[in-house]
C-alpha cells in the first residue's frame, strides 16, 4: 500500500499535541504515549531486550573514549527532580570522541524499580532486569548547536547506558545522592559541586552493547545511538532506596504526594535490528556482523542488478539471519572504516523511491511529523499518526541502519528499493522473498517453542519477547500478502 493511498482510505481521529502529561502508569501511562507521541508507536523504539539471537560480534567496534569527564570540584551542577526522573546537568566541554562525530554531554539521569521491587533498569538482557539503569544523554556537537536542535535529528544523539546493580556501596554516587533530599518534588532544583562522572560508569568501557533506537520517554523520536556497557556498577542496597523511595513525581504543594518510582519504560520490539556486541567470550554460537561492503552490493543490486538473478539465487543475502548456530562464529574482519552511508547511493542510479530518500542528510523527526499532519489534513484524514510516519520513516530507517550493519533489511524497505524496477521481475522477487521469510520465520517460532532449547533462549520472557518480535514479522508478512 503506498503512502499516499493509505491516507485516503484511513478513520479520523484526534491529531498529536505536544506537551501532553505522560507518566509511566495509569491512564497517560507508557501504552498511551503514542497518543500525544505518535514516535512511541512508531519504529526503532527503545529500550529493547538485549537477546543473545540478536547479537552480532563486531571486532571493529572501538573503546569507548571519553573527554573531560573527570570536572573540578569547583564547577557547579544543576540537580533536579523532573517528575520522571532525577537529572544531573553536565557541562558540554565533556564529550565522546570514538564515535563518528563529536558527541558533547547534556545531562545524566536515572531509571530504577522501587522500595520493594529492586528490578527497573530499562535495557534487559536475555530478560534480566537489573535494578537501575544510568543514562549519560550526549548530542551530535559536530552538526547541531545544542541538545534541543539535535534531540529530533536521526544522527542527534548518542546515550551511554549503565546497568546497575545491588552490591557494594559506591562512594561516586554519594556525590550526588547526598543532596537528593533536596529535589524530593517534581522541578525542584539545587546545586551541587561537581566530581568526575567517569567512576559513574563501569571499570571496563571496551564491553558493549551498540544499536540504532529511540528516546525511552516521549516523545520517543528514534535519534538514539546507543551504548550499553556489558558490566553493571553496584550501589548498596541503601543507595538504591534514596533513589527508589526518596523523591516524588507530584509537585510539593500537591495535597496527596505520587512517589517517583518504577520509572522504566518496556522492552519494545526489535523491528528487525540487530545488537552489535564488541565482545564475544561467553556468548556461545554468536556470529560476526556483516561485511558493508556486502551490504552496498545487496541494495546496488536491488536498485539496478538483475533481480531475476536474486529471485533464484540471492534470496540468503536478503534474508535475516534469525538463528545463529552454536559454534558458528565466524573470525572476519572488515575493514577499520566501515563504509560510510552516504556514499552509497550517492553513485546510484535515481530511482523513484531514492528521490525522496536522502540518505545525504539527516533525518528530522519533528518536520517530517509536521508533514504527515499537514498531509493528514489535506487528505481530510486526522489521525493514524503512529501508522502514518511509520509508513514514512520506517524504510529510511531500516535502510540506514541496514548499511551500518545494525538491522537486517526489511521486505518493506525492498519492495521501496524495487518501486522503479521493472513490475514482473519486481513482483518475481517479492513472491520469491515472502515466501522464504514466512518458512524461516514459522521454522523459527517452532524452534523457540520447543521446550528442548529453553537453555539456548535463556530466560522464559526472553522467550516471550521473541516470539511477540517474531509473530510481529509474521504477522507484517501475511499482511502484504493479503494486501497482494
Ligand atoms: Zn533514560
Amino acid at each position: 500500500m503506498t503512502f499516499t493511498l493509505f491516507f485516503i482510505i484511513l478513520i479520523a481521529c484526534p491529531i498529536a499535541s505536544m506537551g501532553a502529561k505522560w507518566t509511566y502508569n495509569g491512564p497517560d501511562g507508557e501504552h498511551h504515549w503514542s497518543t500525544h507521541y505518535p514516535f512511541c508507536g512508531g519504529a526503532f523504539q527503545s529500550p529493547i531486550d538485549f537477546q543473545t539471537q540478536l547479537l552480532r560480534y563486531d571486532p571493529n567496534l572501538p573503546h569507548i573514549q571519553i573527554q573531560n569527564y573527570n570536572l573540578s570540584t569547583n564547577e557547579q551542577l544543576t540537580l533536579g527532580n523532573n517528575g520522571h526522573s532525577v537529572q544531573l546537568s553536565l557541562p558540554s566541554h565533556m564529550y565522546i570522541s570514538s564515535l563518528p562525530h563529536r558527541y558533547s554531554a547534556s545531562q545524566l539521569h536515572f531509571h530504577w524499580g522501587s522500595s520493594n521491587l529492586l528490578t527497573g533498569s530499562e535495557h534487559t538482557v536475555n530478560g534480566k532486569r537489573f535494578a537501575a539503569e544510568m543514562h549519560v544523554v550526549h548530542f551530535n556537537s559536530d552538526k547541531y548547536p545544542n541538545i534541543s536542535m539535535a534531540v529530533d535529528k536521526q544522527d542527534g544523539l548518542a546515550v551511554l547506558g549503565v546497568f546497575i546493580e545491588i552490591g557494594d556501596s559506591n562512594p561516586a554516587f554519594d556525590k550526588f545522592l547526598k543532596y537528593i533530599n533536596g529535589i524530593k518534588y517534581r522541578d525542584q532544583k539545587i546545586q551541587v559541586p561537581a566530581f568526575n562522572i567517569r567512576e559513574l560508569l563501569p571499570t571496563r568501557l571496551d564491553e558493549y552493547y551498540r544499536y540504532d533506537g529511540s528516546l525511552t520517554t516521549p516523545p520517543c523520536y528514534p535519534s538514539v545511538l546507543w551504548t550499553v556497557f556489558r558490566k553493571p556498577v553496584t550501589i548498596s542496597r541503601k543507595q538504591f532506596l534514596a533513589l527508589a523511595s526518596a523523591l516524588y513525581a507530584s509537585y510539593a504543594q500537591e495535597s496527596a504526594p505520587v512517589p517517583l518510582h518504577g520509572n522504566y519504560r518496556k522492552p519494545q520490539l526489535t523491528d528487525n535490528r540487530v545488537i552489535l556486541v564488541s565482545f564475544k567470550d561467553g556468548i556461545h554460537g554468536i556470529i560476526s556482523v556483516a561485511s558493508p561492503f556486502q551490504r552496498r552490493q545487496v541494495i546496488q543490486k536491488l536498485l539496478v542488478g538483475d533481480l531475476a538473478d536474486l529471485a533464484d539465487d540471492g534470496l540468503s543475502q536478503l534474508l535475516p539471519k534469525l538463528n545463529p548456530l552454536p559454534g558458528a562464529a565466524q573470525k572476519q574482519h572488515w575493514p577499520k572504516n566501515k563504509v560510510p552511508s552516504n556514499t552509497v547511493v550517492k553513485n546510484m542510479p535515481t530511482s523513484p523511491y531514492m528521490g525522496t530518500l536522502d540518505l545525504n542528510n539527516g533525518l528530522c523527526f519533528e518536520s517530517l511529523e509536521k508533514n504527515v499532519i499537514r498531509q493528514l489534513q489535506r487528505y481530510h484524514v486526522k489521525g493514524q499518526m503512529v501508522q502514518a510516519l511509520r509508513e514514512v520513516i520506517f524504510p529510511e530507517l531500516n535502510l540506514r541502519s541496514y548499511l551500518d550493519c545494525k538491522s537486517d533489511l526489511d521486505l518493506e524497505t525492498i519492495r521501496q528499493l524495487v518501486q522503479g524496477r521493472p513490475r514482473d521481475e519486481a513482483v518475481e522477487l517479492e513472491q520469491s522473498l515472502t515466501k522464504a521469510m514466512r518458512r524461516q520465520v514459522r521454522k523459527q517460532i517452532k524452534r523457540q517453542r520447543n521446550p528442548n532449547l529453553k537453555s539456548i533462549t535463556g530466560h522464559p520472557q526472553a522467550t516471550i519477547i521473541k516470539e511477540r518480535n517474531l509473530e510481529s514479522s509474521y504477522n507484517r508478512l501475511q499482511q502484504v500478502e493479503r494486501e497482494d
